[in-house]
């Protein structure tokens, strides 16, 4: 456990923080921890809130190695200051008992359609701006890819729930269960008086391998099974095809929950993971192999072949021998793409030929009035990135639908 005030005194409150720079939404790092030092733990919280309605969650799962704590000047000779840990501190310090100034109800109503991290900012931003927002979301409590694609160990579920409450605090509409899309459509939210809706439904839809052997019964989906871990009987020995972040979360997950040999098999000679997840999941006991190209899956495992590559670490082709694993169960974890449902059901909404939706660069769909941001639009990317540009968004909802009272 760090420990925070002792880092906070080691801040050199930089007159040009690189801290900062490195920061996807621009945090203001110094004086959060100069707050921090004086006892304004509210101050700070108010700000960090009102930058990033979702810090608390960012103090967690954010590459802070890469972002904020990787750019700190004290990393190049040392230690960087712990900037996450007093960011976390403060958040959660704060959450439940700040208050967000709203403005008063302008009687017009913004739907979001999906409560993730993006839907979650959208809807808490436009909801101080005055309107009457609904989050529709097809799972049974909000959170999307927080609840259902983050483990508990790295995202505890209750902070979701808490964002839940804040947000039923100050007005905004939950309708769990509810599948835009399916017995509602778009088409209904116009109807009913939606002044502008915003599409955040994240990434869902697993990537396929296309290779033989994908529908076998011991063959899984990360993200499904991320969903719900308890529905799978494992077994001892567990493959998993890929090694991204979503790869190192079913591994670490498995680990924790009894005794298994777990293996990554990664195509290319890295991961694309965070270092930190990397170094967890081995900590927990996962194997990674790389340059693993797999040819089909079978009822005993997987199977690969080599792939061989050049001096710059591109695979120019692979060996003919295939390599036979013993795996009880498989996971294929090699990414996600949207679902097609919205654009299936919603006439002229538009997306490119991996699925996902078209915009401008407003954040405006090929439909007049109705946004998106998040996953559905950049694929899957960081939360913070999520939350960036859903602010972005925002503002232009507002500018939307006042152009439509001029
Ligand atoms: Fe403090 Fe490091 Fe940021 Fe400088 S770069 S202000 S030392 S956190």
């Amino acid at each position: 456990m760090v420990h925070v005030i002792a880092e906070a005194e080691r801040c050199l409150q930089c007159r040009k923080p690189m801290c900062m720079e490195g920061c996807p939404i621009s945090t203001e790092i110094p004086r959060m921890i100069r707050c921090f030092r004086e006892g304004k733990v509210k101050e700070a919280g108010s700000f960090l809130f009102e930058n990033n309605p979702l810090s608390l969650v960012c103090s967690l799962v954010c590459d802070h190695n890469r972002q904020c704590e990787g750019h700190c000047v004290l990393g190049r000779k040392g230690q960087p200051v712990h900037i996450s840990s007093i960011e976390n501190y403060i958040s959660e310090a704060c959450l439940d008992n700040m208050e967000i100034e709203c403005a008063p109800s302008n009687g017009k109503m913004i739907a979001v359609i999906g409560g993730g991290p993006a839907g979650i900012t959208i809807a808490i931003e436009m909801r101080r701006m005055g309107y009457d927002v609904t989050i529709f979301d097809a799972k049974d409590r909000i959170g999307g890819i927080l609840r259902y694609g983050i483990p508990e160990f790295r995202l505890p579920k209750s902070i979701i729930d808490r964002y839940a409450r804040k947000l039923r605090s100050i007005g905004i509409s939950i309708r769990p269960n509810t599948t835009i899309g399916g017995a509602l459509e778009i088409r209904d939210l116009v109807r009913d008086g939606y002044k502008a809706i915003f599409i955040g439904t994240g990434v869902w839809r697993p990537k396929k391998l296309s290779v033989p052997g994908e529908s076998l019964g011991n063959v899984h989906f990360a993200i499904d099974f991320l969903a719900n871990p308890a529905s799978y009987e494992l077994g001892e020995d567990i493959a998993i095809i890929g090694a991204g972040n979503t790869a190192m979360d079913v591994a670490r997950t498995i680990l924790r929950n009894g005794k298994h040999n777990v293996t990554l098999y990664a195509r290319s000679l890295k991961s694309d993971a965070n270092e930190d997840e990397i170094e967890y999941a081995k900590l927990d006991g996962a194997k990674i192999e790389f340059g693993m190209k797999p040819v089909r899956i079978e009822k005993a495992g997987p199977v690969f072949v080599r792939n061989i590559f050049d001096e710059d670490g591109k695979a120019i082709g692979s060996e003919d021998e295939e390599i036979h694993i013993k795996a009880d169960q498989t996971f294929i974890a090699i990414s996600q793409g949207p679902k097609s449902k919205l654009v299936n059901t919603t006439e002229g909404l538009k997306a490119s030929a991996s699925g996902l939706l078209l915009t401008n660069d407003k954040g405006e769909t090929t439909c007049e009035g109705i946004f998106a941001a998040g996953d559905v639009v950049l694929g899957a990317k960081t939360v913070v990135q999520a939350v960036r540009y859903a602010k972005e968004v925002a503002r232009n909802m507002d500018e939307y639908v006042r152009s439509l009272e001029g």
